[in-house]
């Protein structure tokens, strides 16, 4: 008889974002008149640059001719693209091999599919709170998951601990939710841990271009050693606005062995067995964000969403409020005000601001008392927003 994969039924609900939006439109309802600024989005909401669409309608035109069309591409990407990211890993000096680099349509399903080749007997380590992919992807696999605590004292950066044992590492620098971006120094003693463990580390970078301070790292690869023990996963989703549009990257370093097998081979067999590459139209649009004129682009519009951010962290600063995240990132993780559980003051925030934001603890259990801004919105919005945030506080 067939039998279902019992590990979905240990999921929890998925109900933060149906919970807030629910919230909203119930308020909404009751109050026609007042107008909600939504400022828990994780979307982007510039559209994509005109150096991307152009060769987006460049490569249309291509697929419309006999002469250039093309039917399937290479899995794991065009050359094209594979050198347009090897170069742009270069100009943070990281040298890699094209043949390290694997196109996808997006960060989310190579962090998911990523599983495929590590054993369900592996124990995960996942910092609290984190984007909820990591925990709910190794809950499928019914997976033993330990949590790295990230709060106040260690500015939502935690460390590792040599009394836990893992072999699988989960970490996201800039982090969703909490903005927070580790420093190569810390990057580098999370490399000592999992070689001392034999451990993985998953690395998520798809918020790397936010970062502005340039001491810290972009890619865990510019720490010495990481090659022998990490993956990267990028996205040009909150890069380049590719959210609908869909394409991201994996490195797998070939010095990466598990067992003297190469984690390259493996991912690179799963993904020719299991996926069928990227649109060439979508590749043809994500090598223009890696052009001189693509990058000038692409900075304009995520130059537009620091300023929001900018915006909510010179707020908070003014209302003494603790929060971390919005100089290297979109995201700014704010301790709600008199110790709040996070849903009260969404509540709060909504009635008495009509602003909505995201509840901390649907990120984790350490989340239960901070709340999520972001920086996708317009500055109008988003400084009407902080003004009314102010007044409430301040009754
Ligand atoms: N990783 C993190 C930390 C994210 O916040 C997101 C999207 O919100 C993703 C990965 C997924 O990116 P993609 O759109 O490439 O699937």
């Amino acid at each position: 008889m067939i039998k279902i994969n019992e590990n979905y039924l240990n999921l929890k609900e998925n109900y933060l974002f149906a919970e807030t939006a629910g919230r909203i439109n119930a308020f909404q309802k009751a109050n026609p008149d007042k107008k909600v600024i939504k400022m828990g989005i994780g979307d982007v909401t510039l559209p994509l640059c005109k150096a991307v669409t152009d060769a987006m309608t460049e490569a249309v035109a291509e697929m419309s001719e006999k002469e250039s069309f093309r039917g399937y591409g290479p899995e794991q990407g065009y050359e094209f693209l594979q050198s347009a990211i090897a170069d742009y890993y270069a100009g943070f000096g990281v040298k890699l091999e094209n043949n390290e680099i694997f196109v996808s349509d997006g960060a989310k399903s190579d962090l998911g599919n990523i599983l495929d080749i590590l054993s369900k007997d592996n124990k995960v380590l996942i910092p609290d709170p984190v984007y909820p992919v990591y925990v709910d992807t190794n809950i499928m696999d019914g997976r033993e998951i330990i949590f790295a605590d990230a709060n106040e004292e260690n500015c939502f950066l935690p460390m590792p601990d040599y009394d836990k044992d893992a072999d699988i590492i989960y970490l996201c620098s800039p982090n969703n939710p909490t903005g927070a971006a580790y420093s190569r120094d810390q990057l580098a003693e999370w490399v000592k841990y999992a070689k001392a463990k034999n451990a993985v580390i998953l690395f998520d970078s798809a918020y790397e271009c936010f970062i502005v301070d340039d001491n810290l790292p972009r890619s865990i690869f510019t720490v010495p050693g990481a090659k022998e023990c990490a993956i990267e996963f990028c996205s040009l989703s909150k890069t380049a606005g590719f959210t609908g549009t869909r394409c991201g990257y994996t490195v797998v370093p070939q010095e990466l062995e598990v067992s003297g097998v190469k984690l390259n081979k493996l991912w690179l067999r799963r993904q020719t067995t299991k996926f069928n590459g990227v649109s060439y139209i979508v590749q043809r649009g994500a090598q223009a964000v890696f052009s001189e004129e693509g990058q000038k682009q692409i900075k304009e519009n995520i130059g537009y969403y620091r300023k929001n951010a900018e915006i909510i962290t010179t707020a908070l600063d003014e209302l003494g409020i603790f929060y971390t995240g919005g100089k290297n990132s979109p995201y700014i993780w704010l301790k709600c005000p008199d110790g709040a559980d996070s849903w009260d003051f969404f509540d709060f925030l909504l009635k008495e601001a009509n602003v909505a934001g995201t509840p901390g603890a649907g990120f984790g259990e350490n989340g239960k008392n901070y709340f999520r801004l972001t920086a996708f919105s317009t500055h109008e919005n988003t400084a009407e927003a902080m003004e009314r945030l102010k007044a409430a506080l301040k009754k």
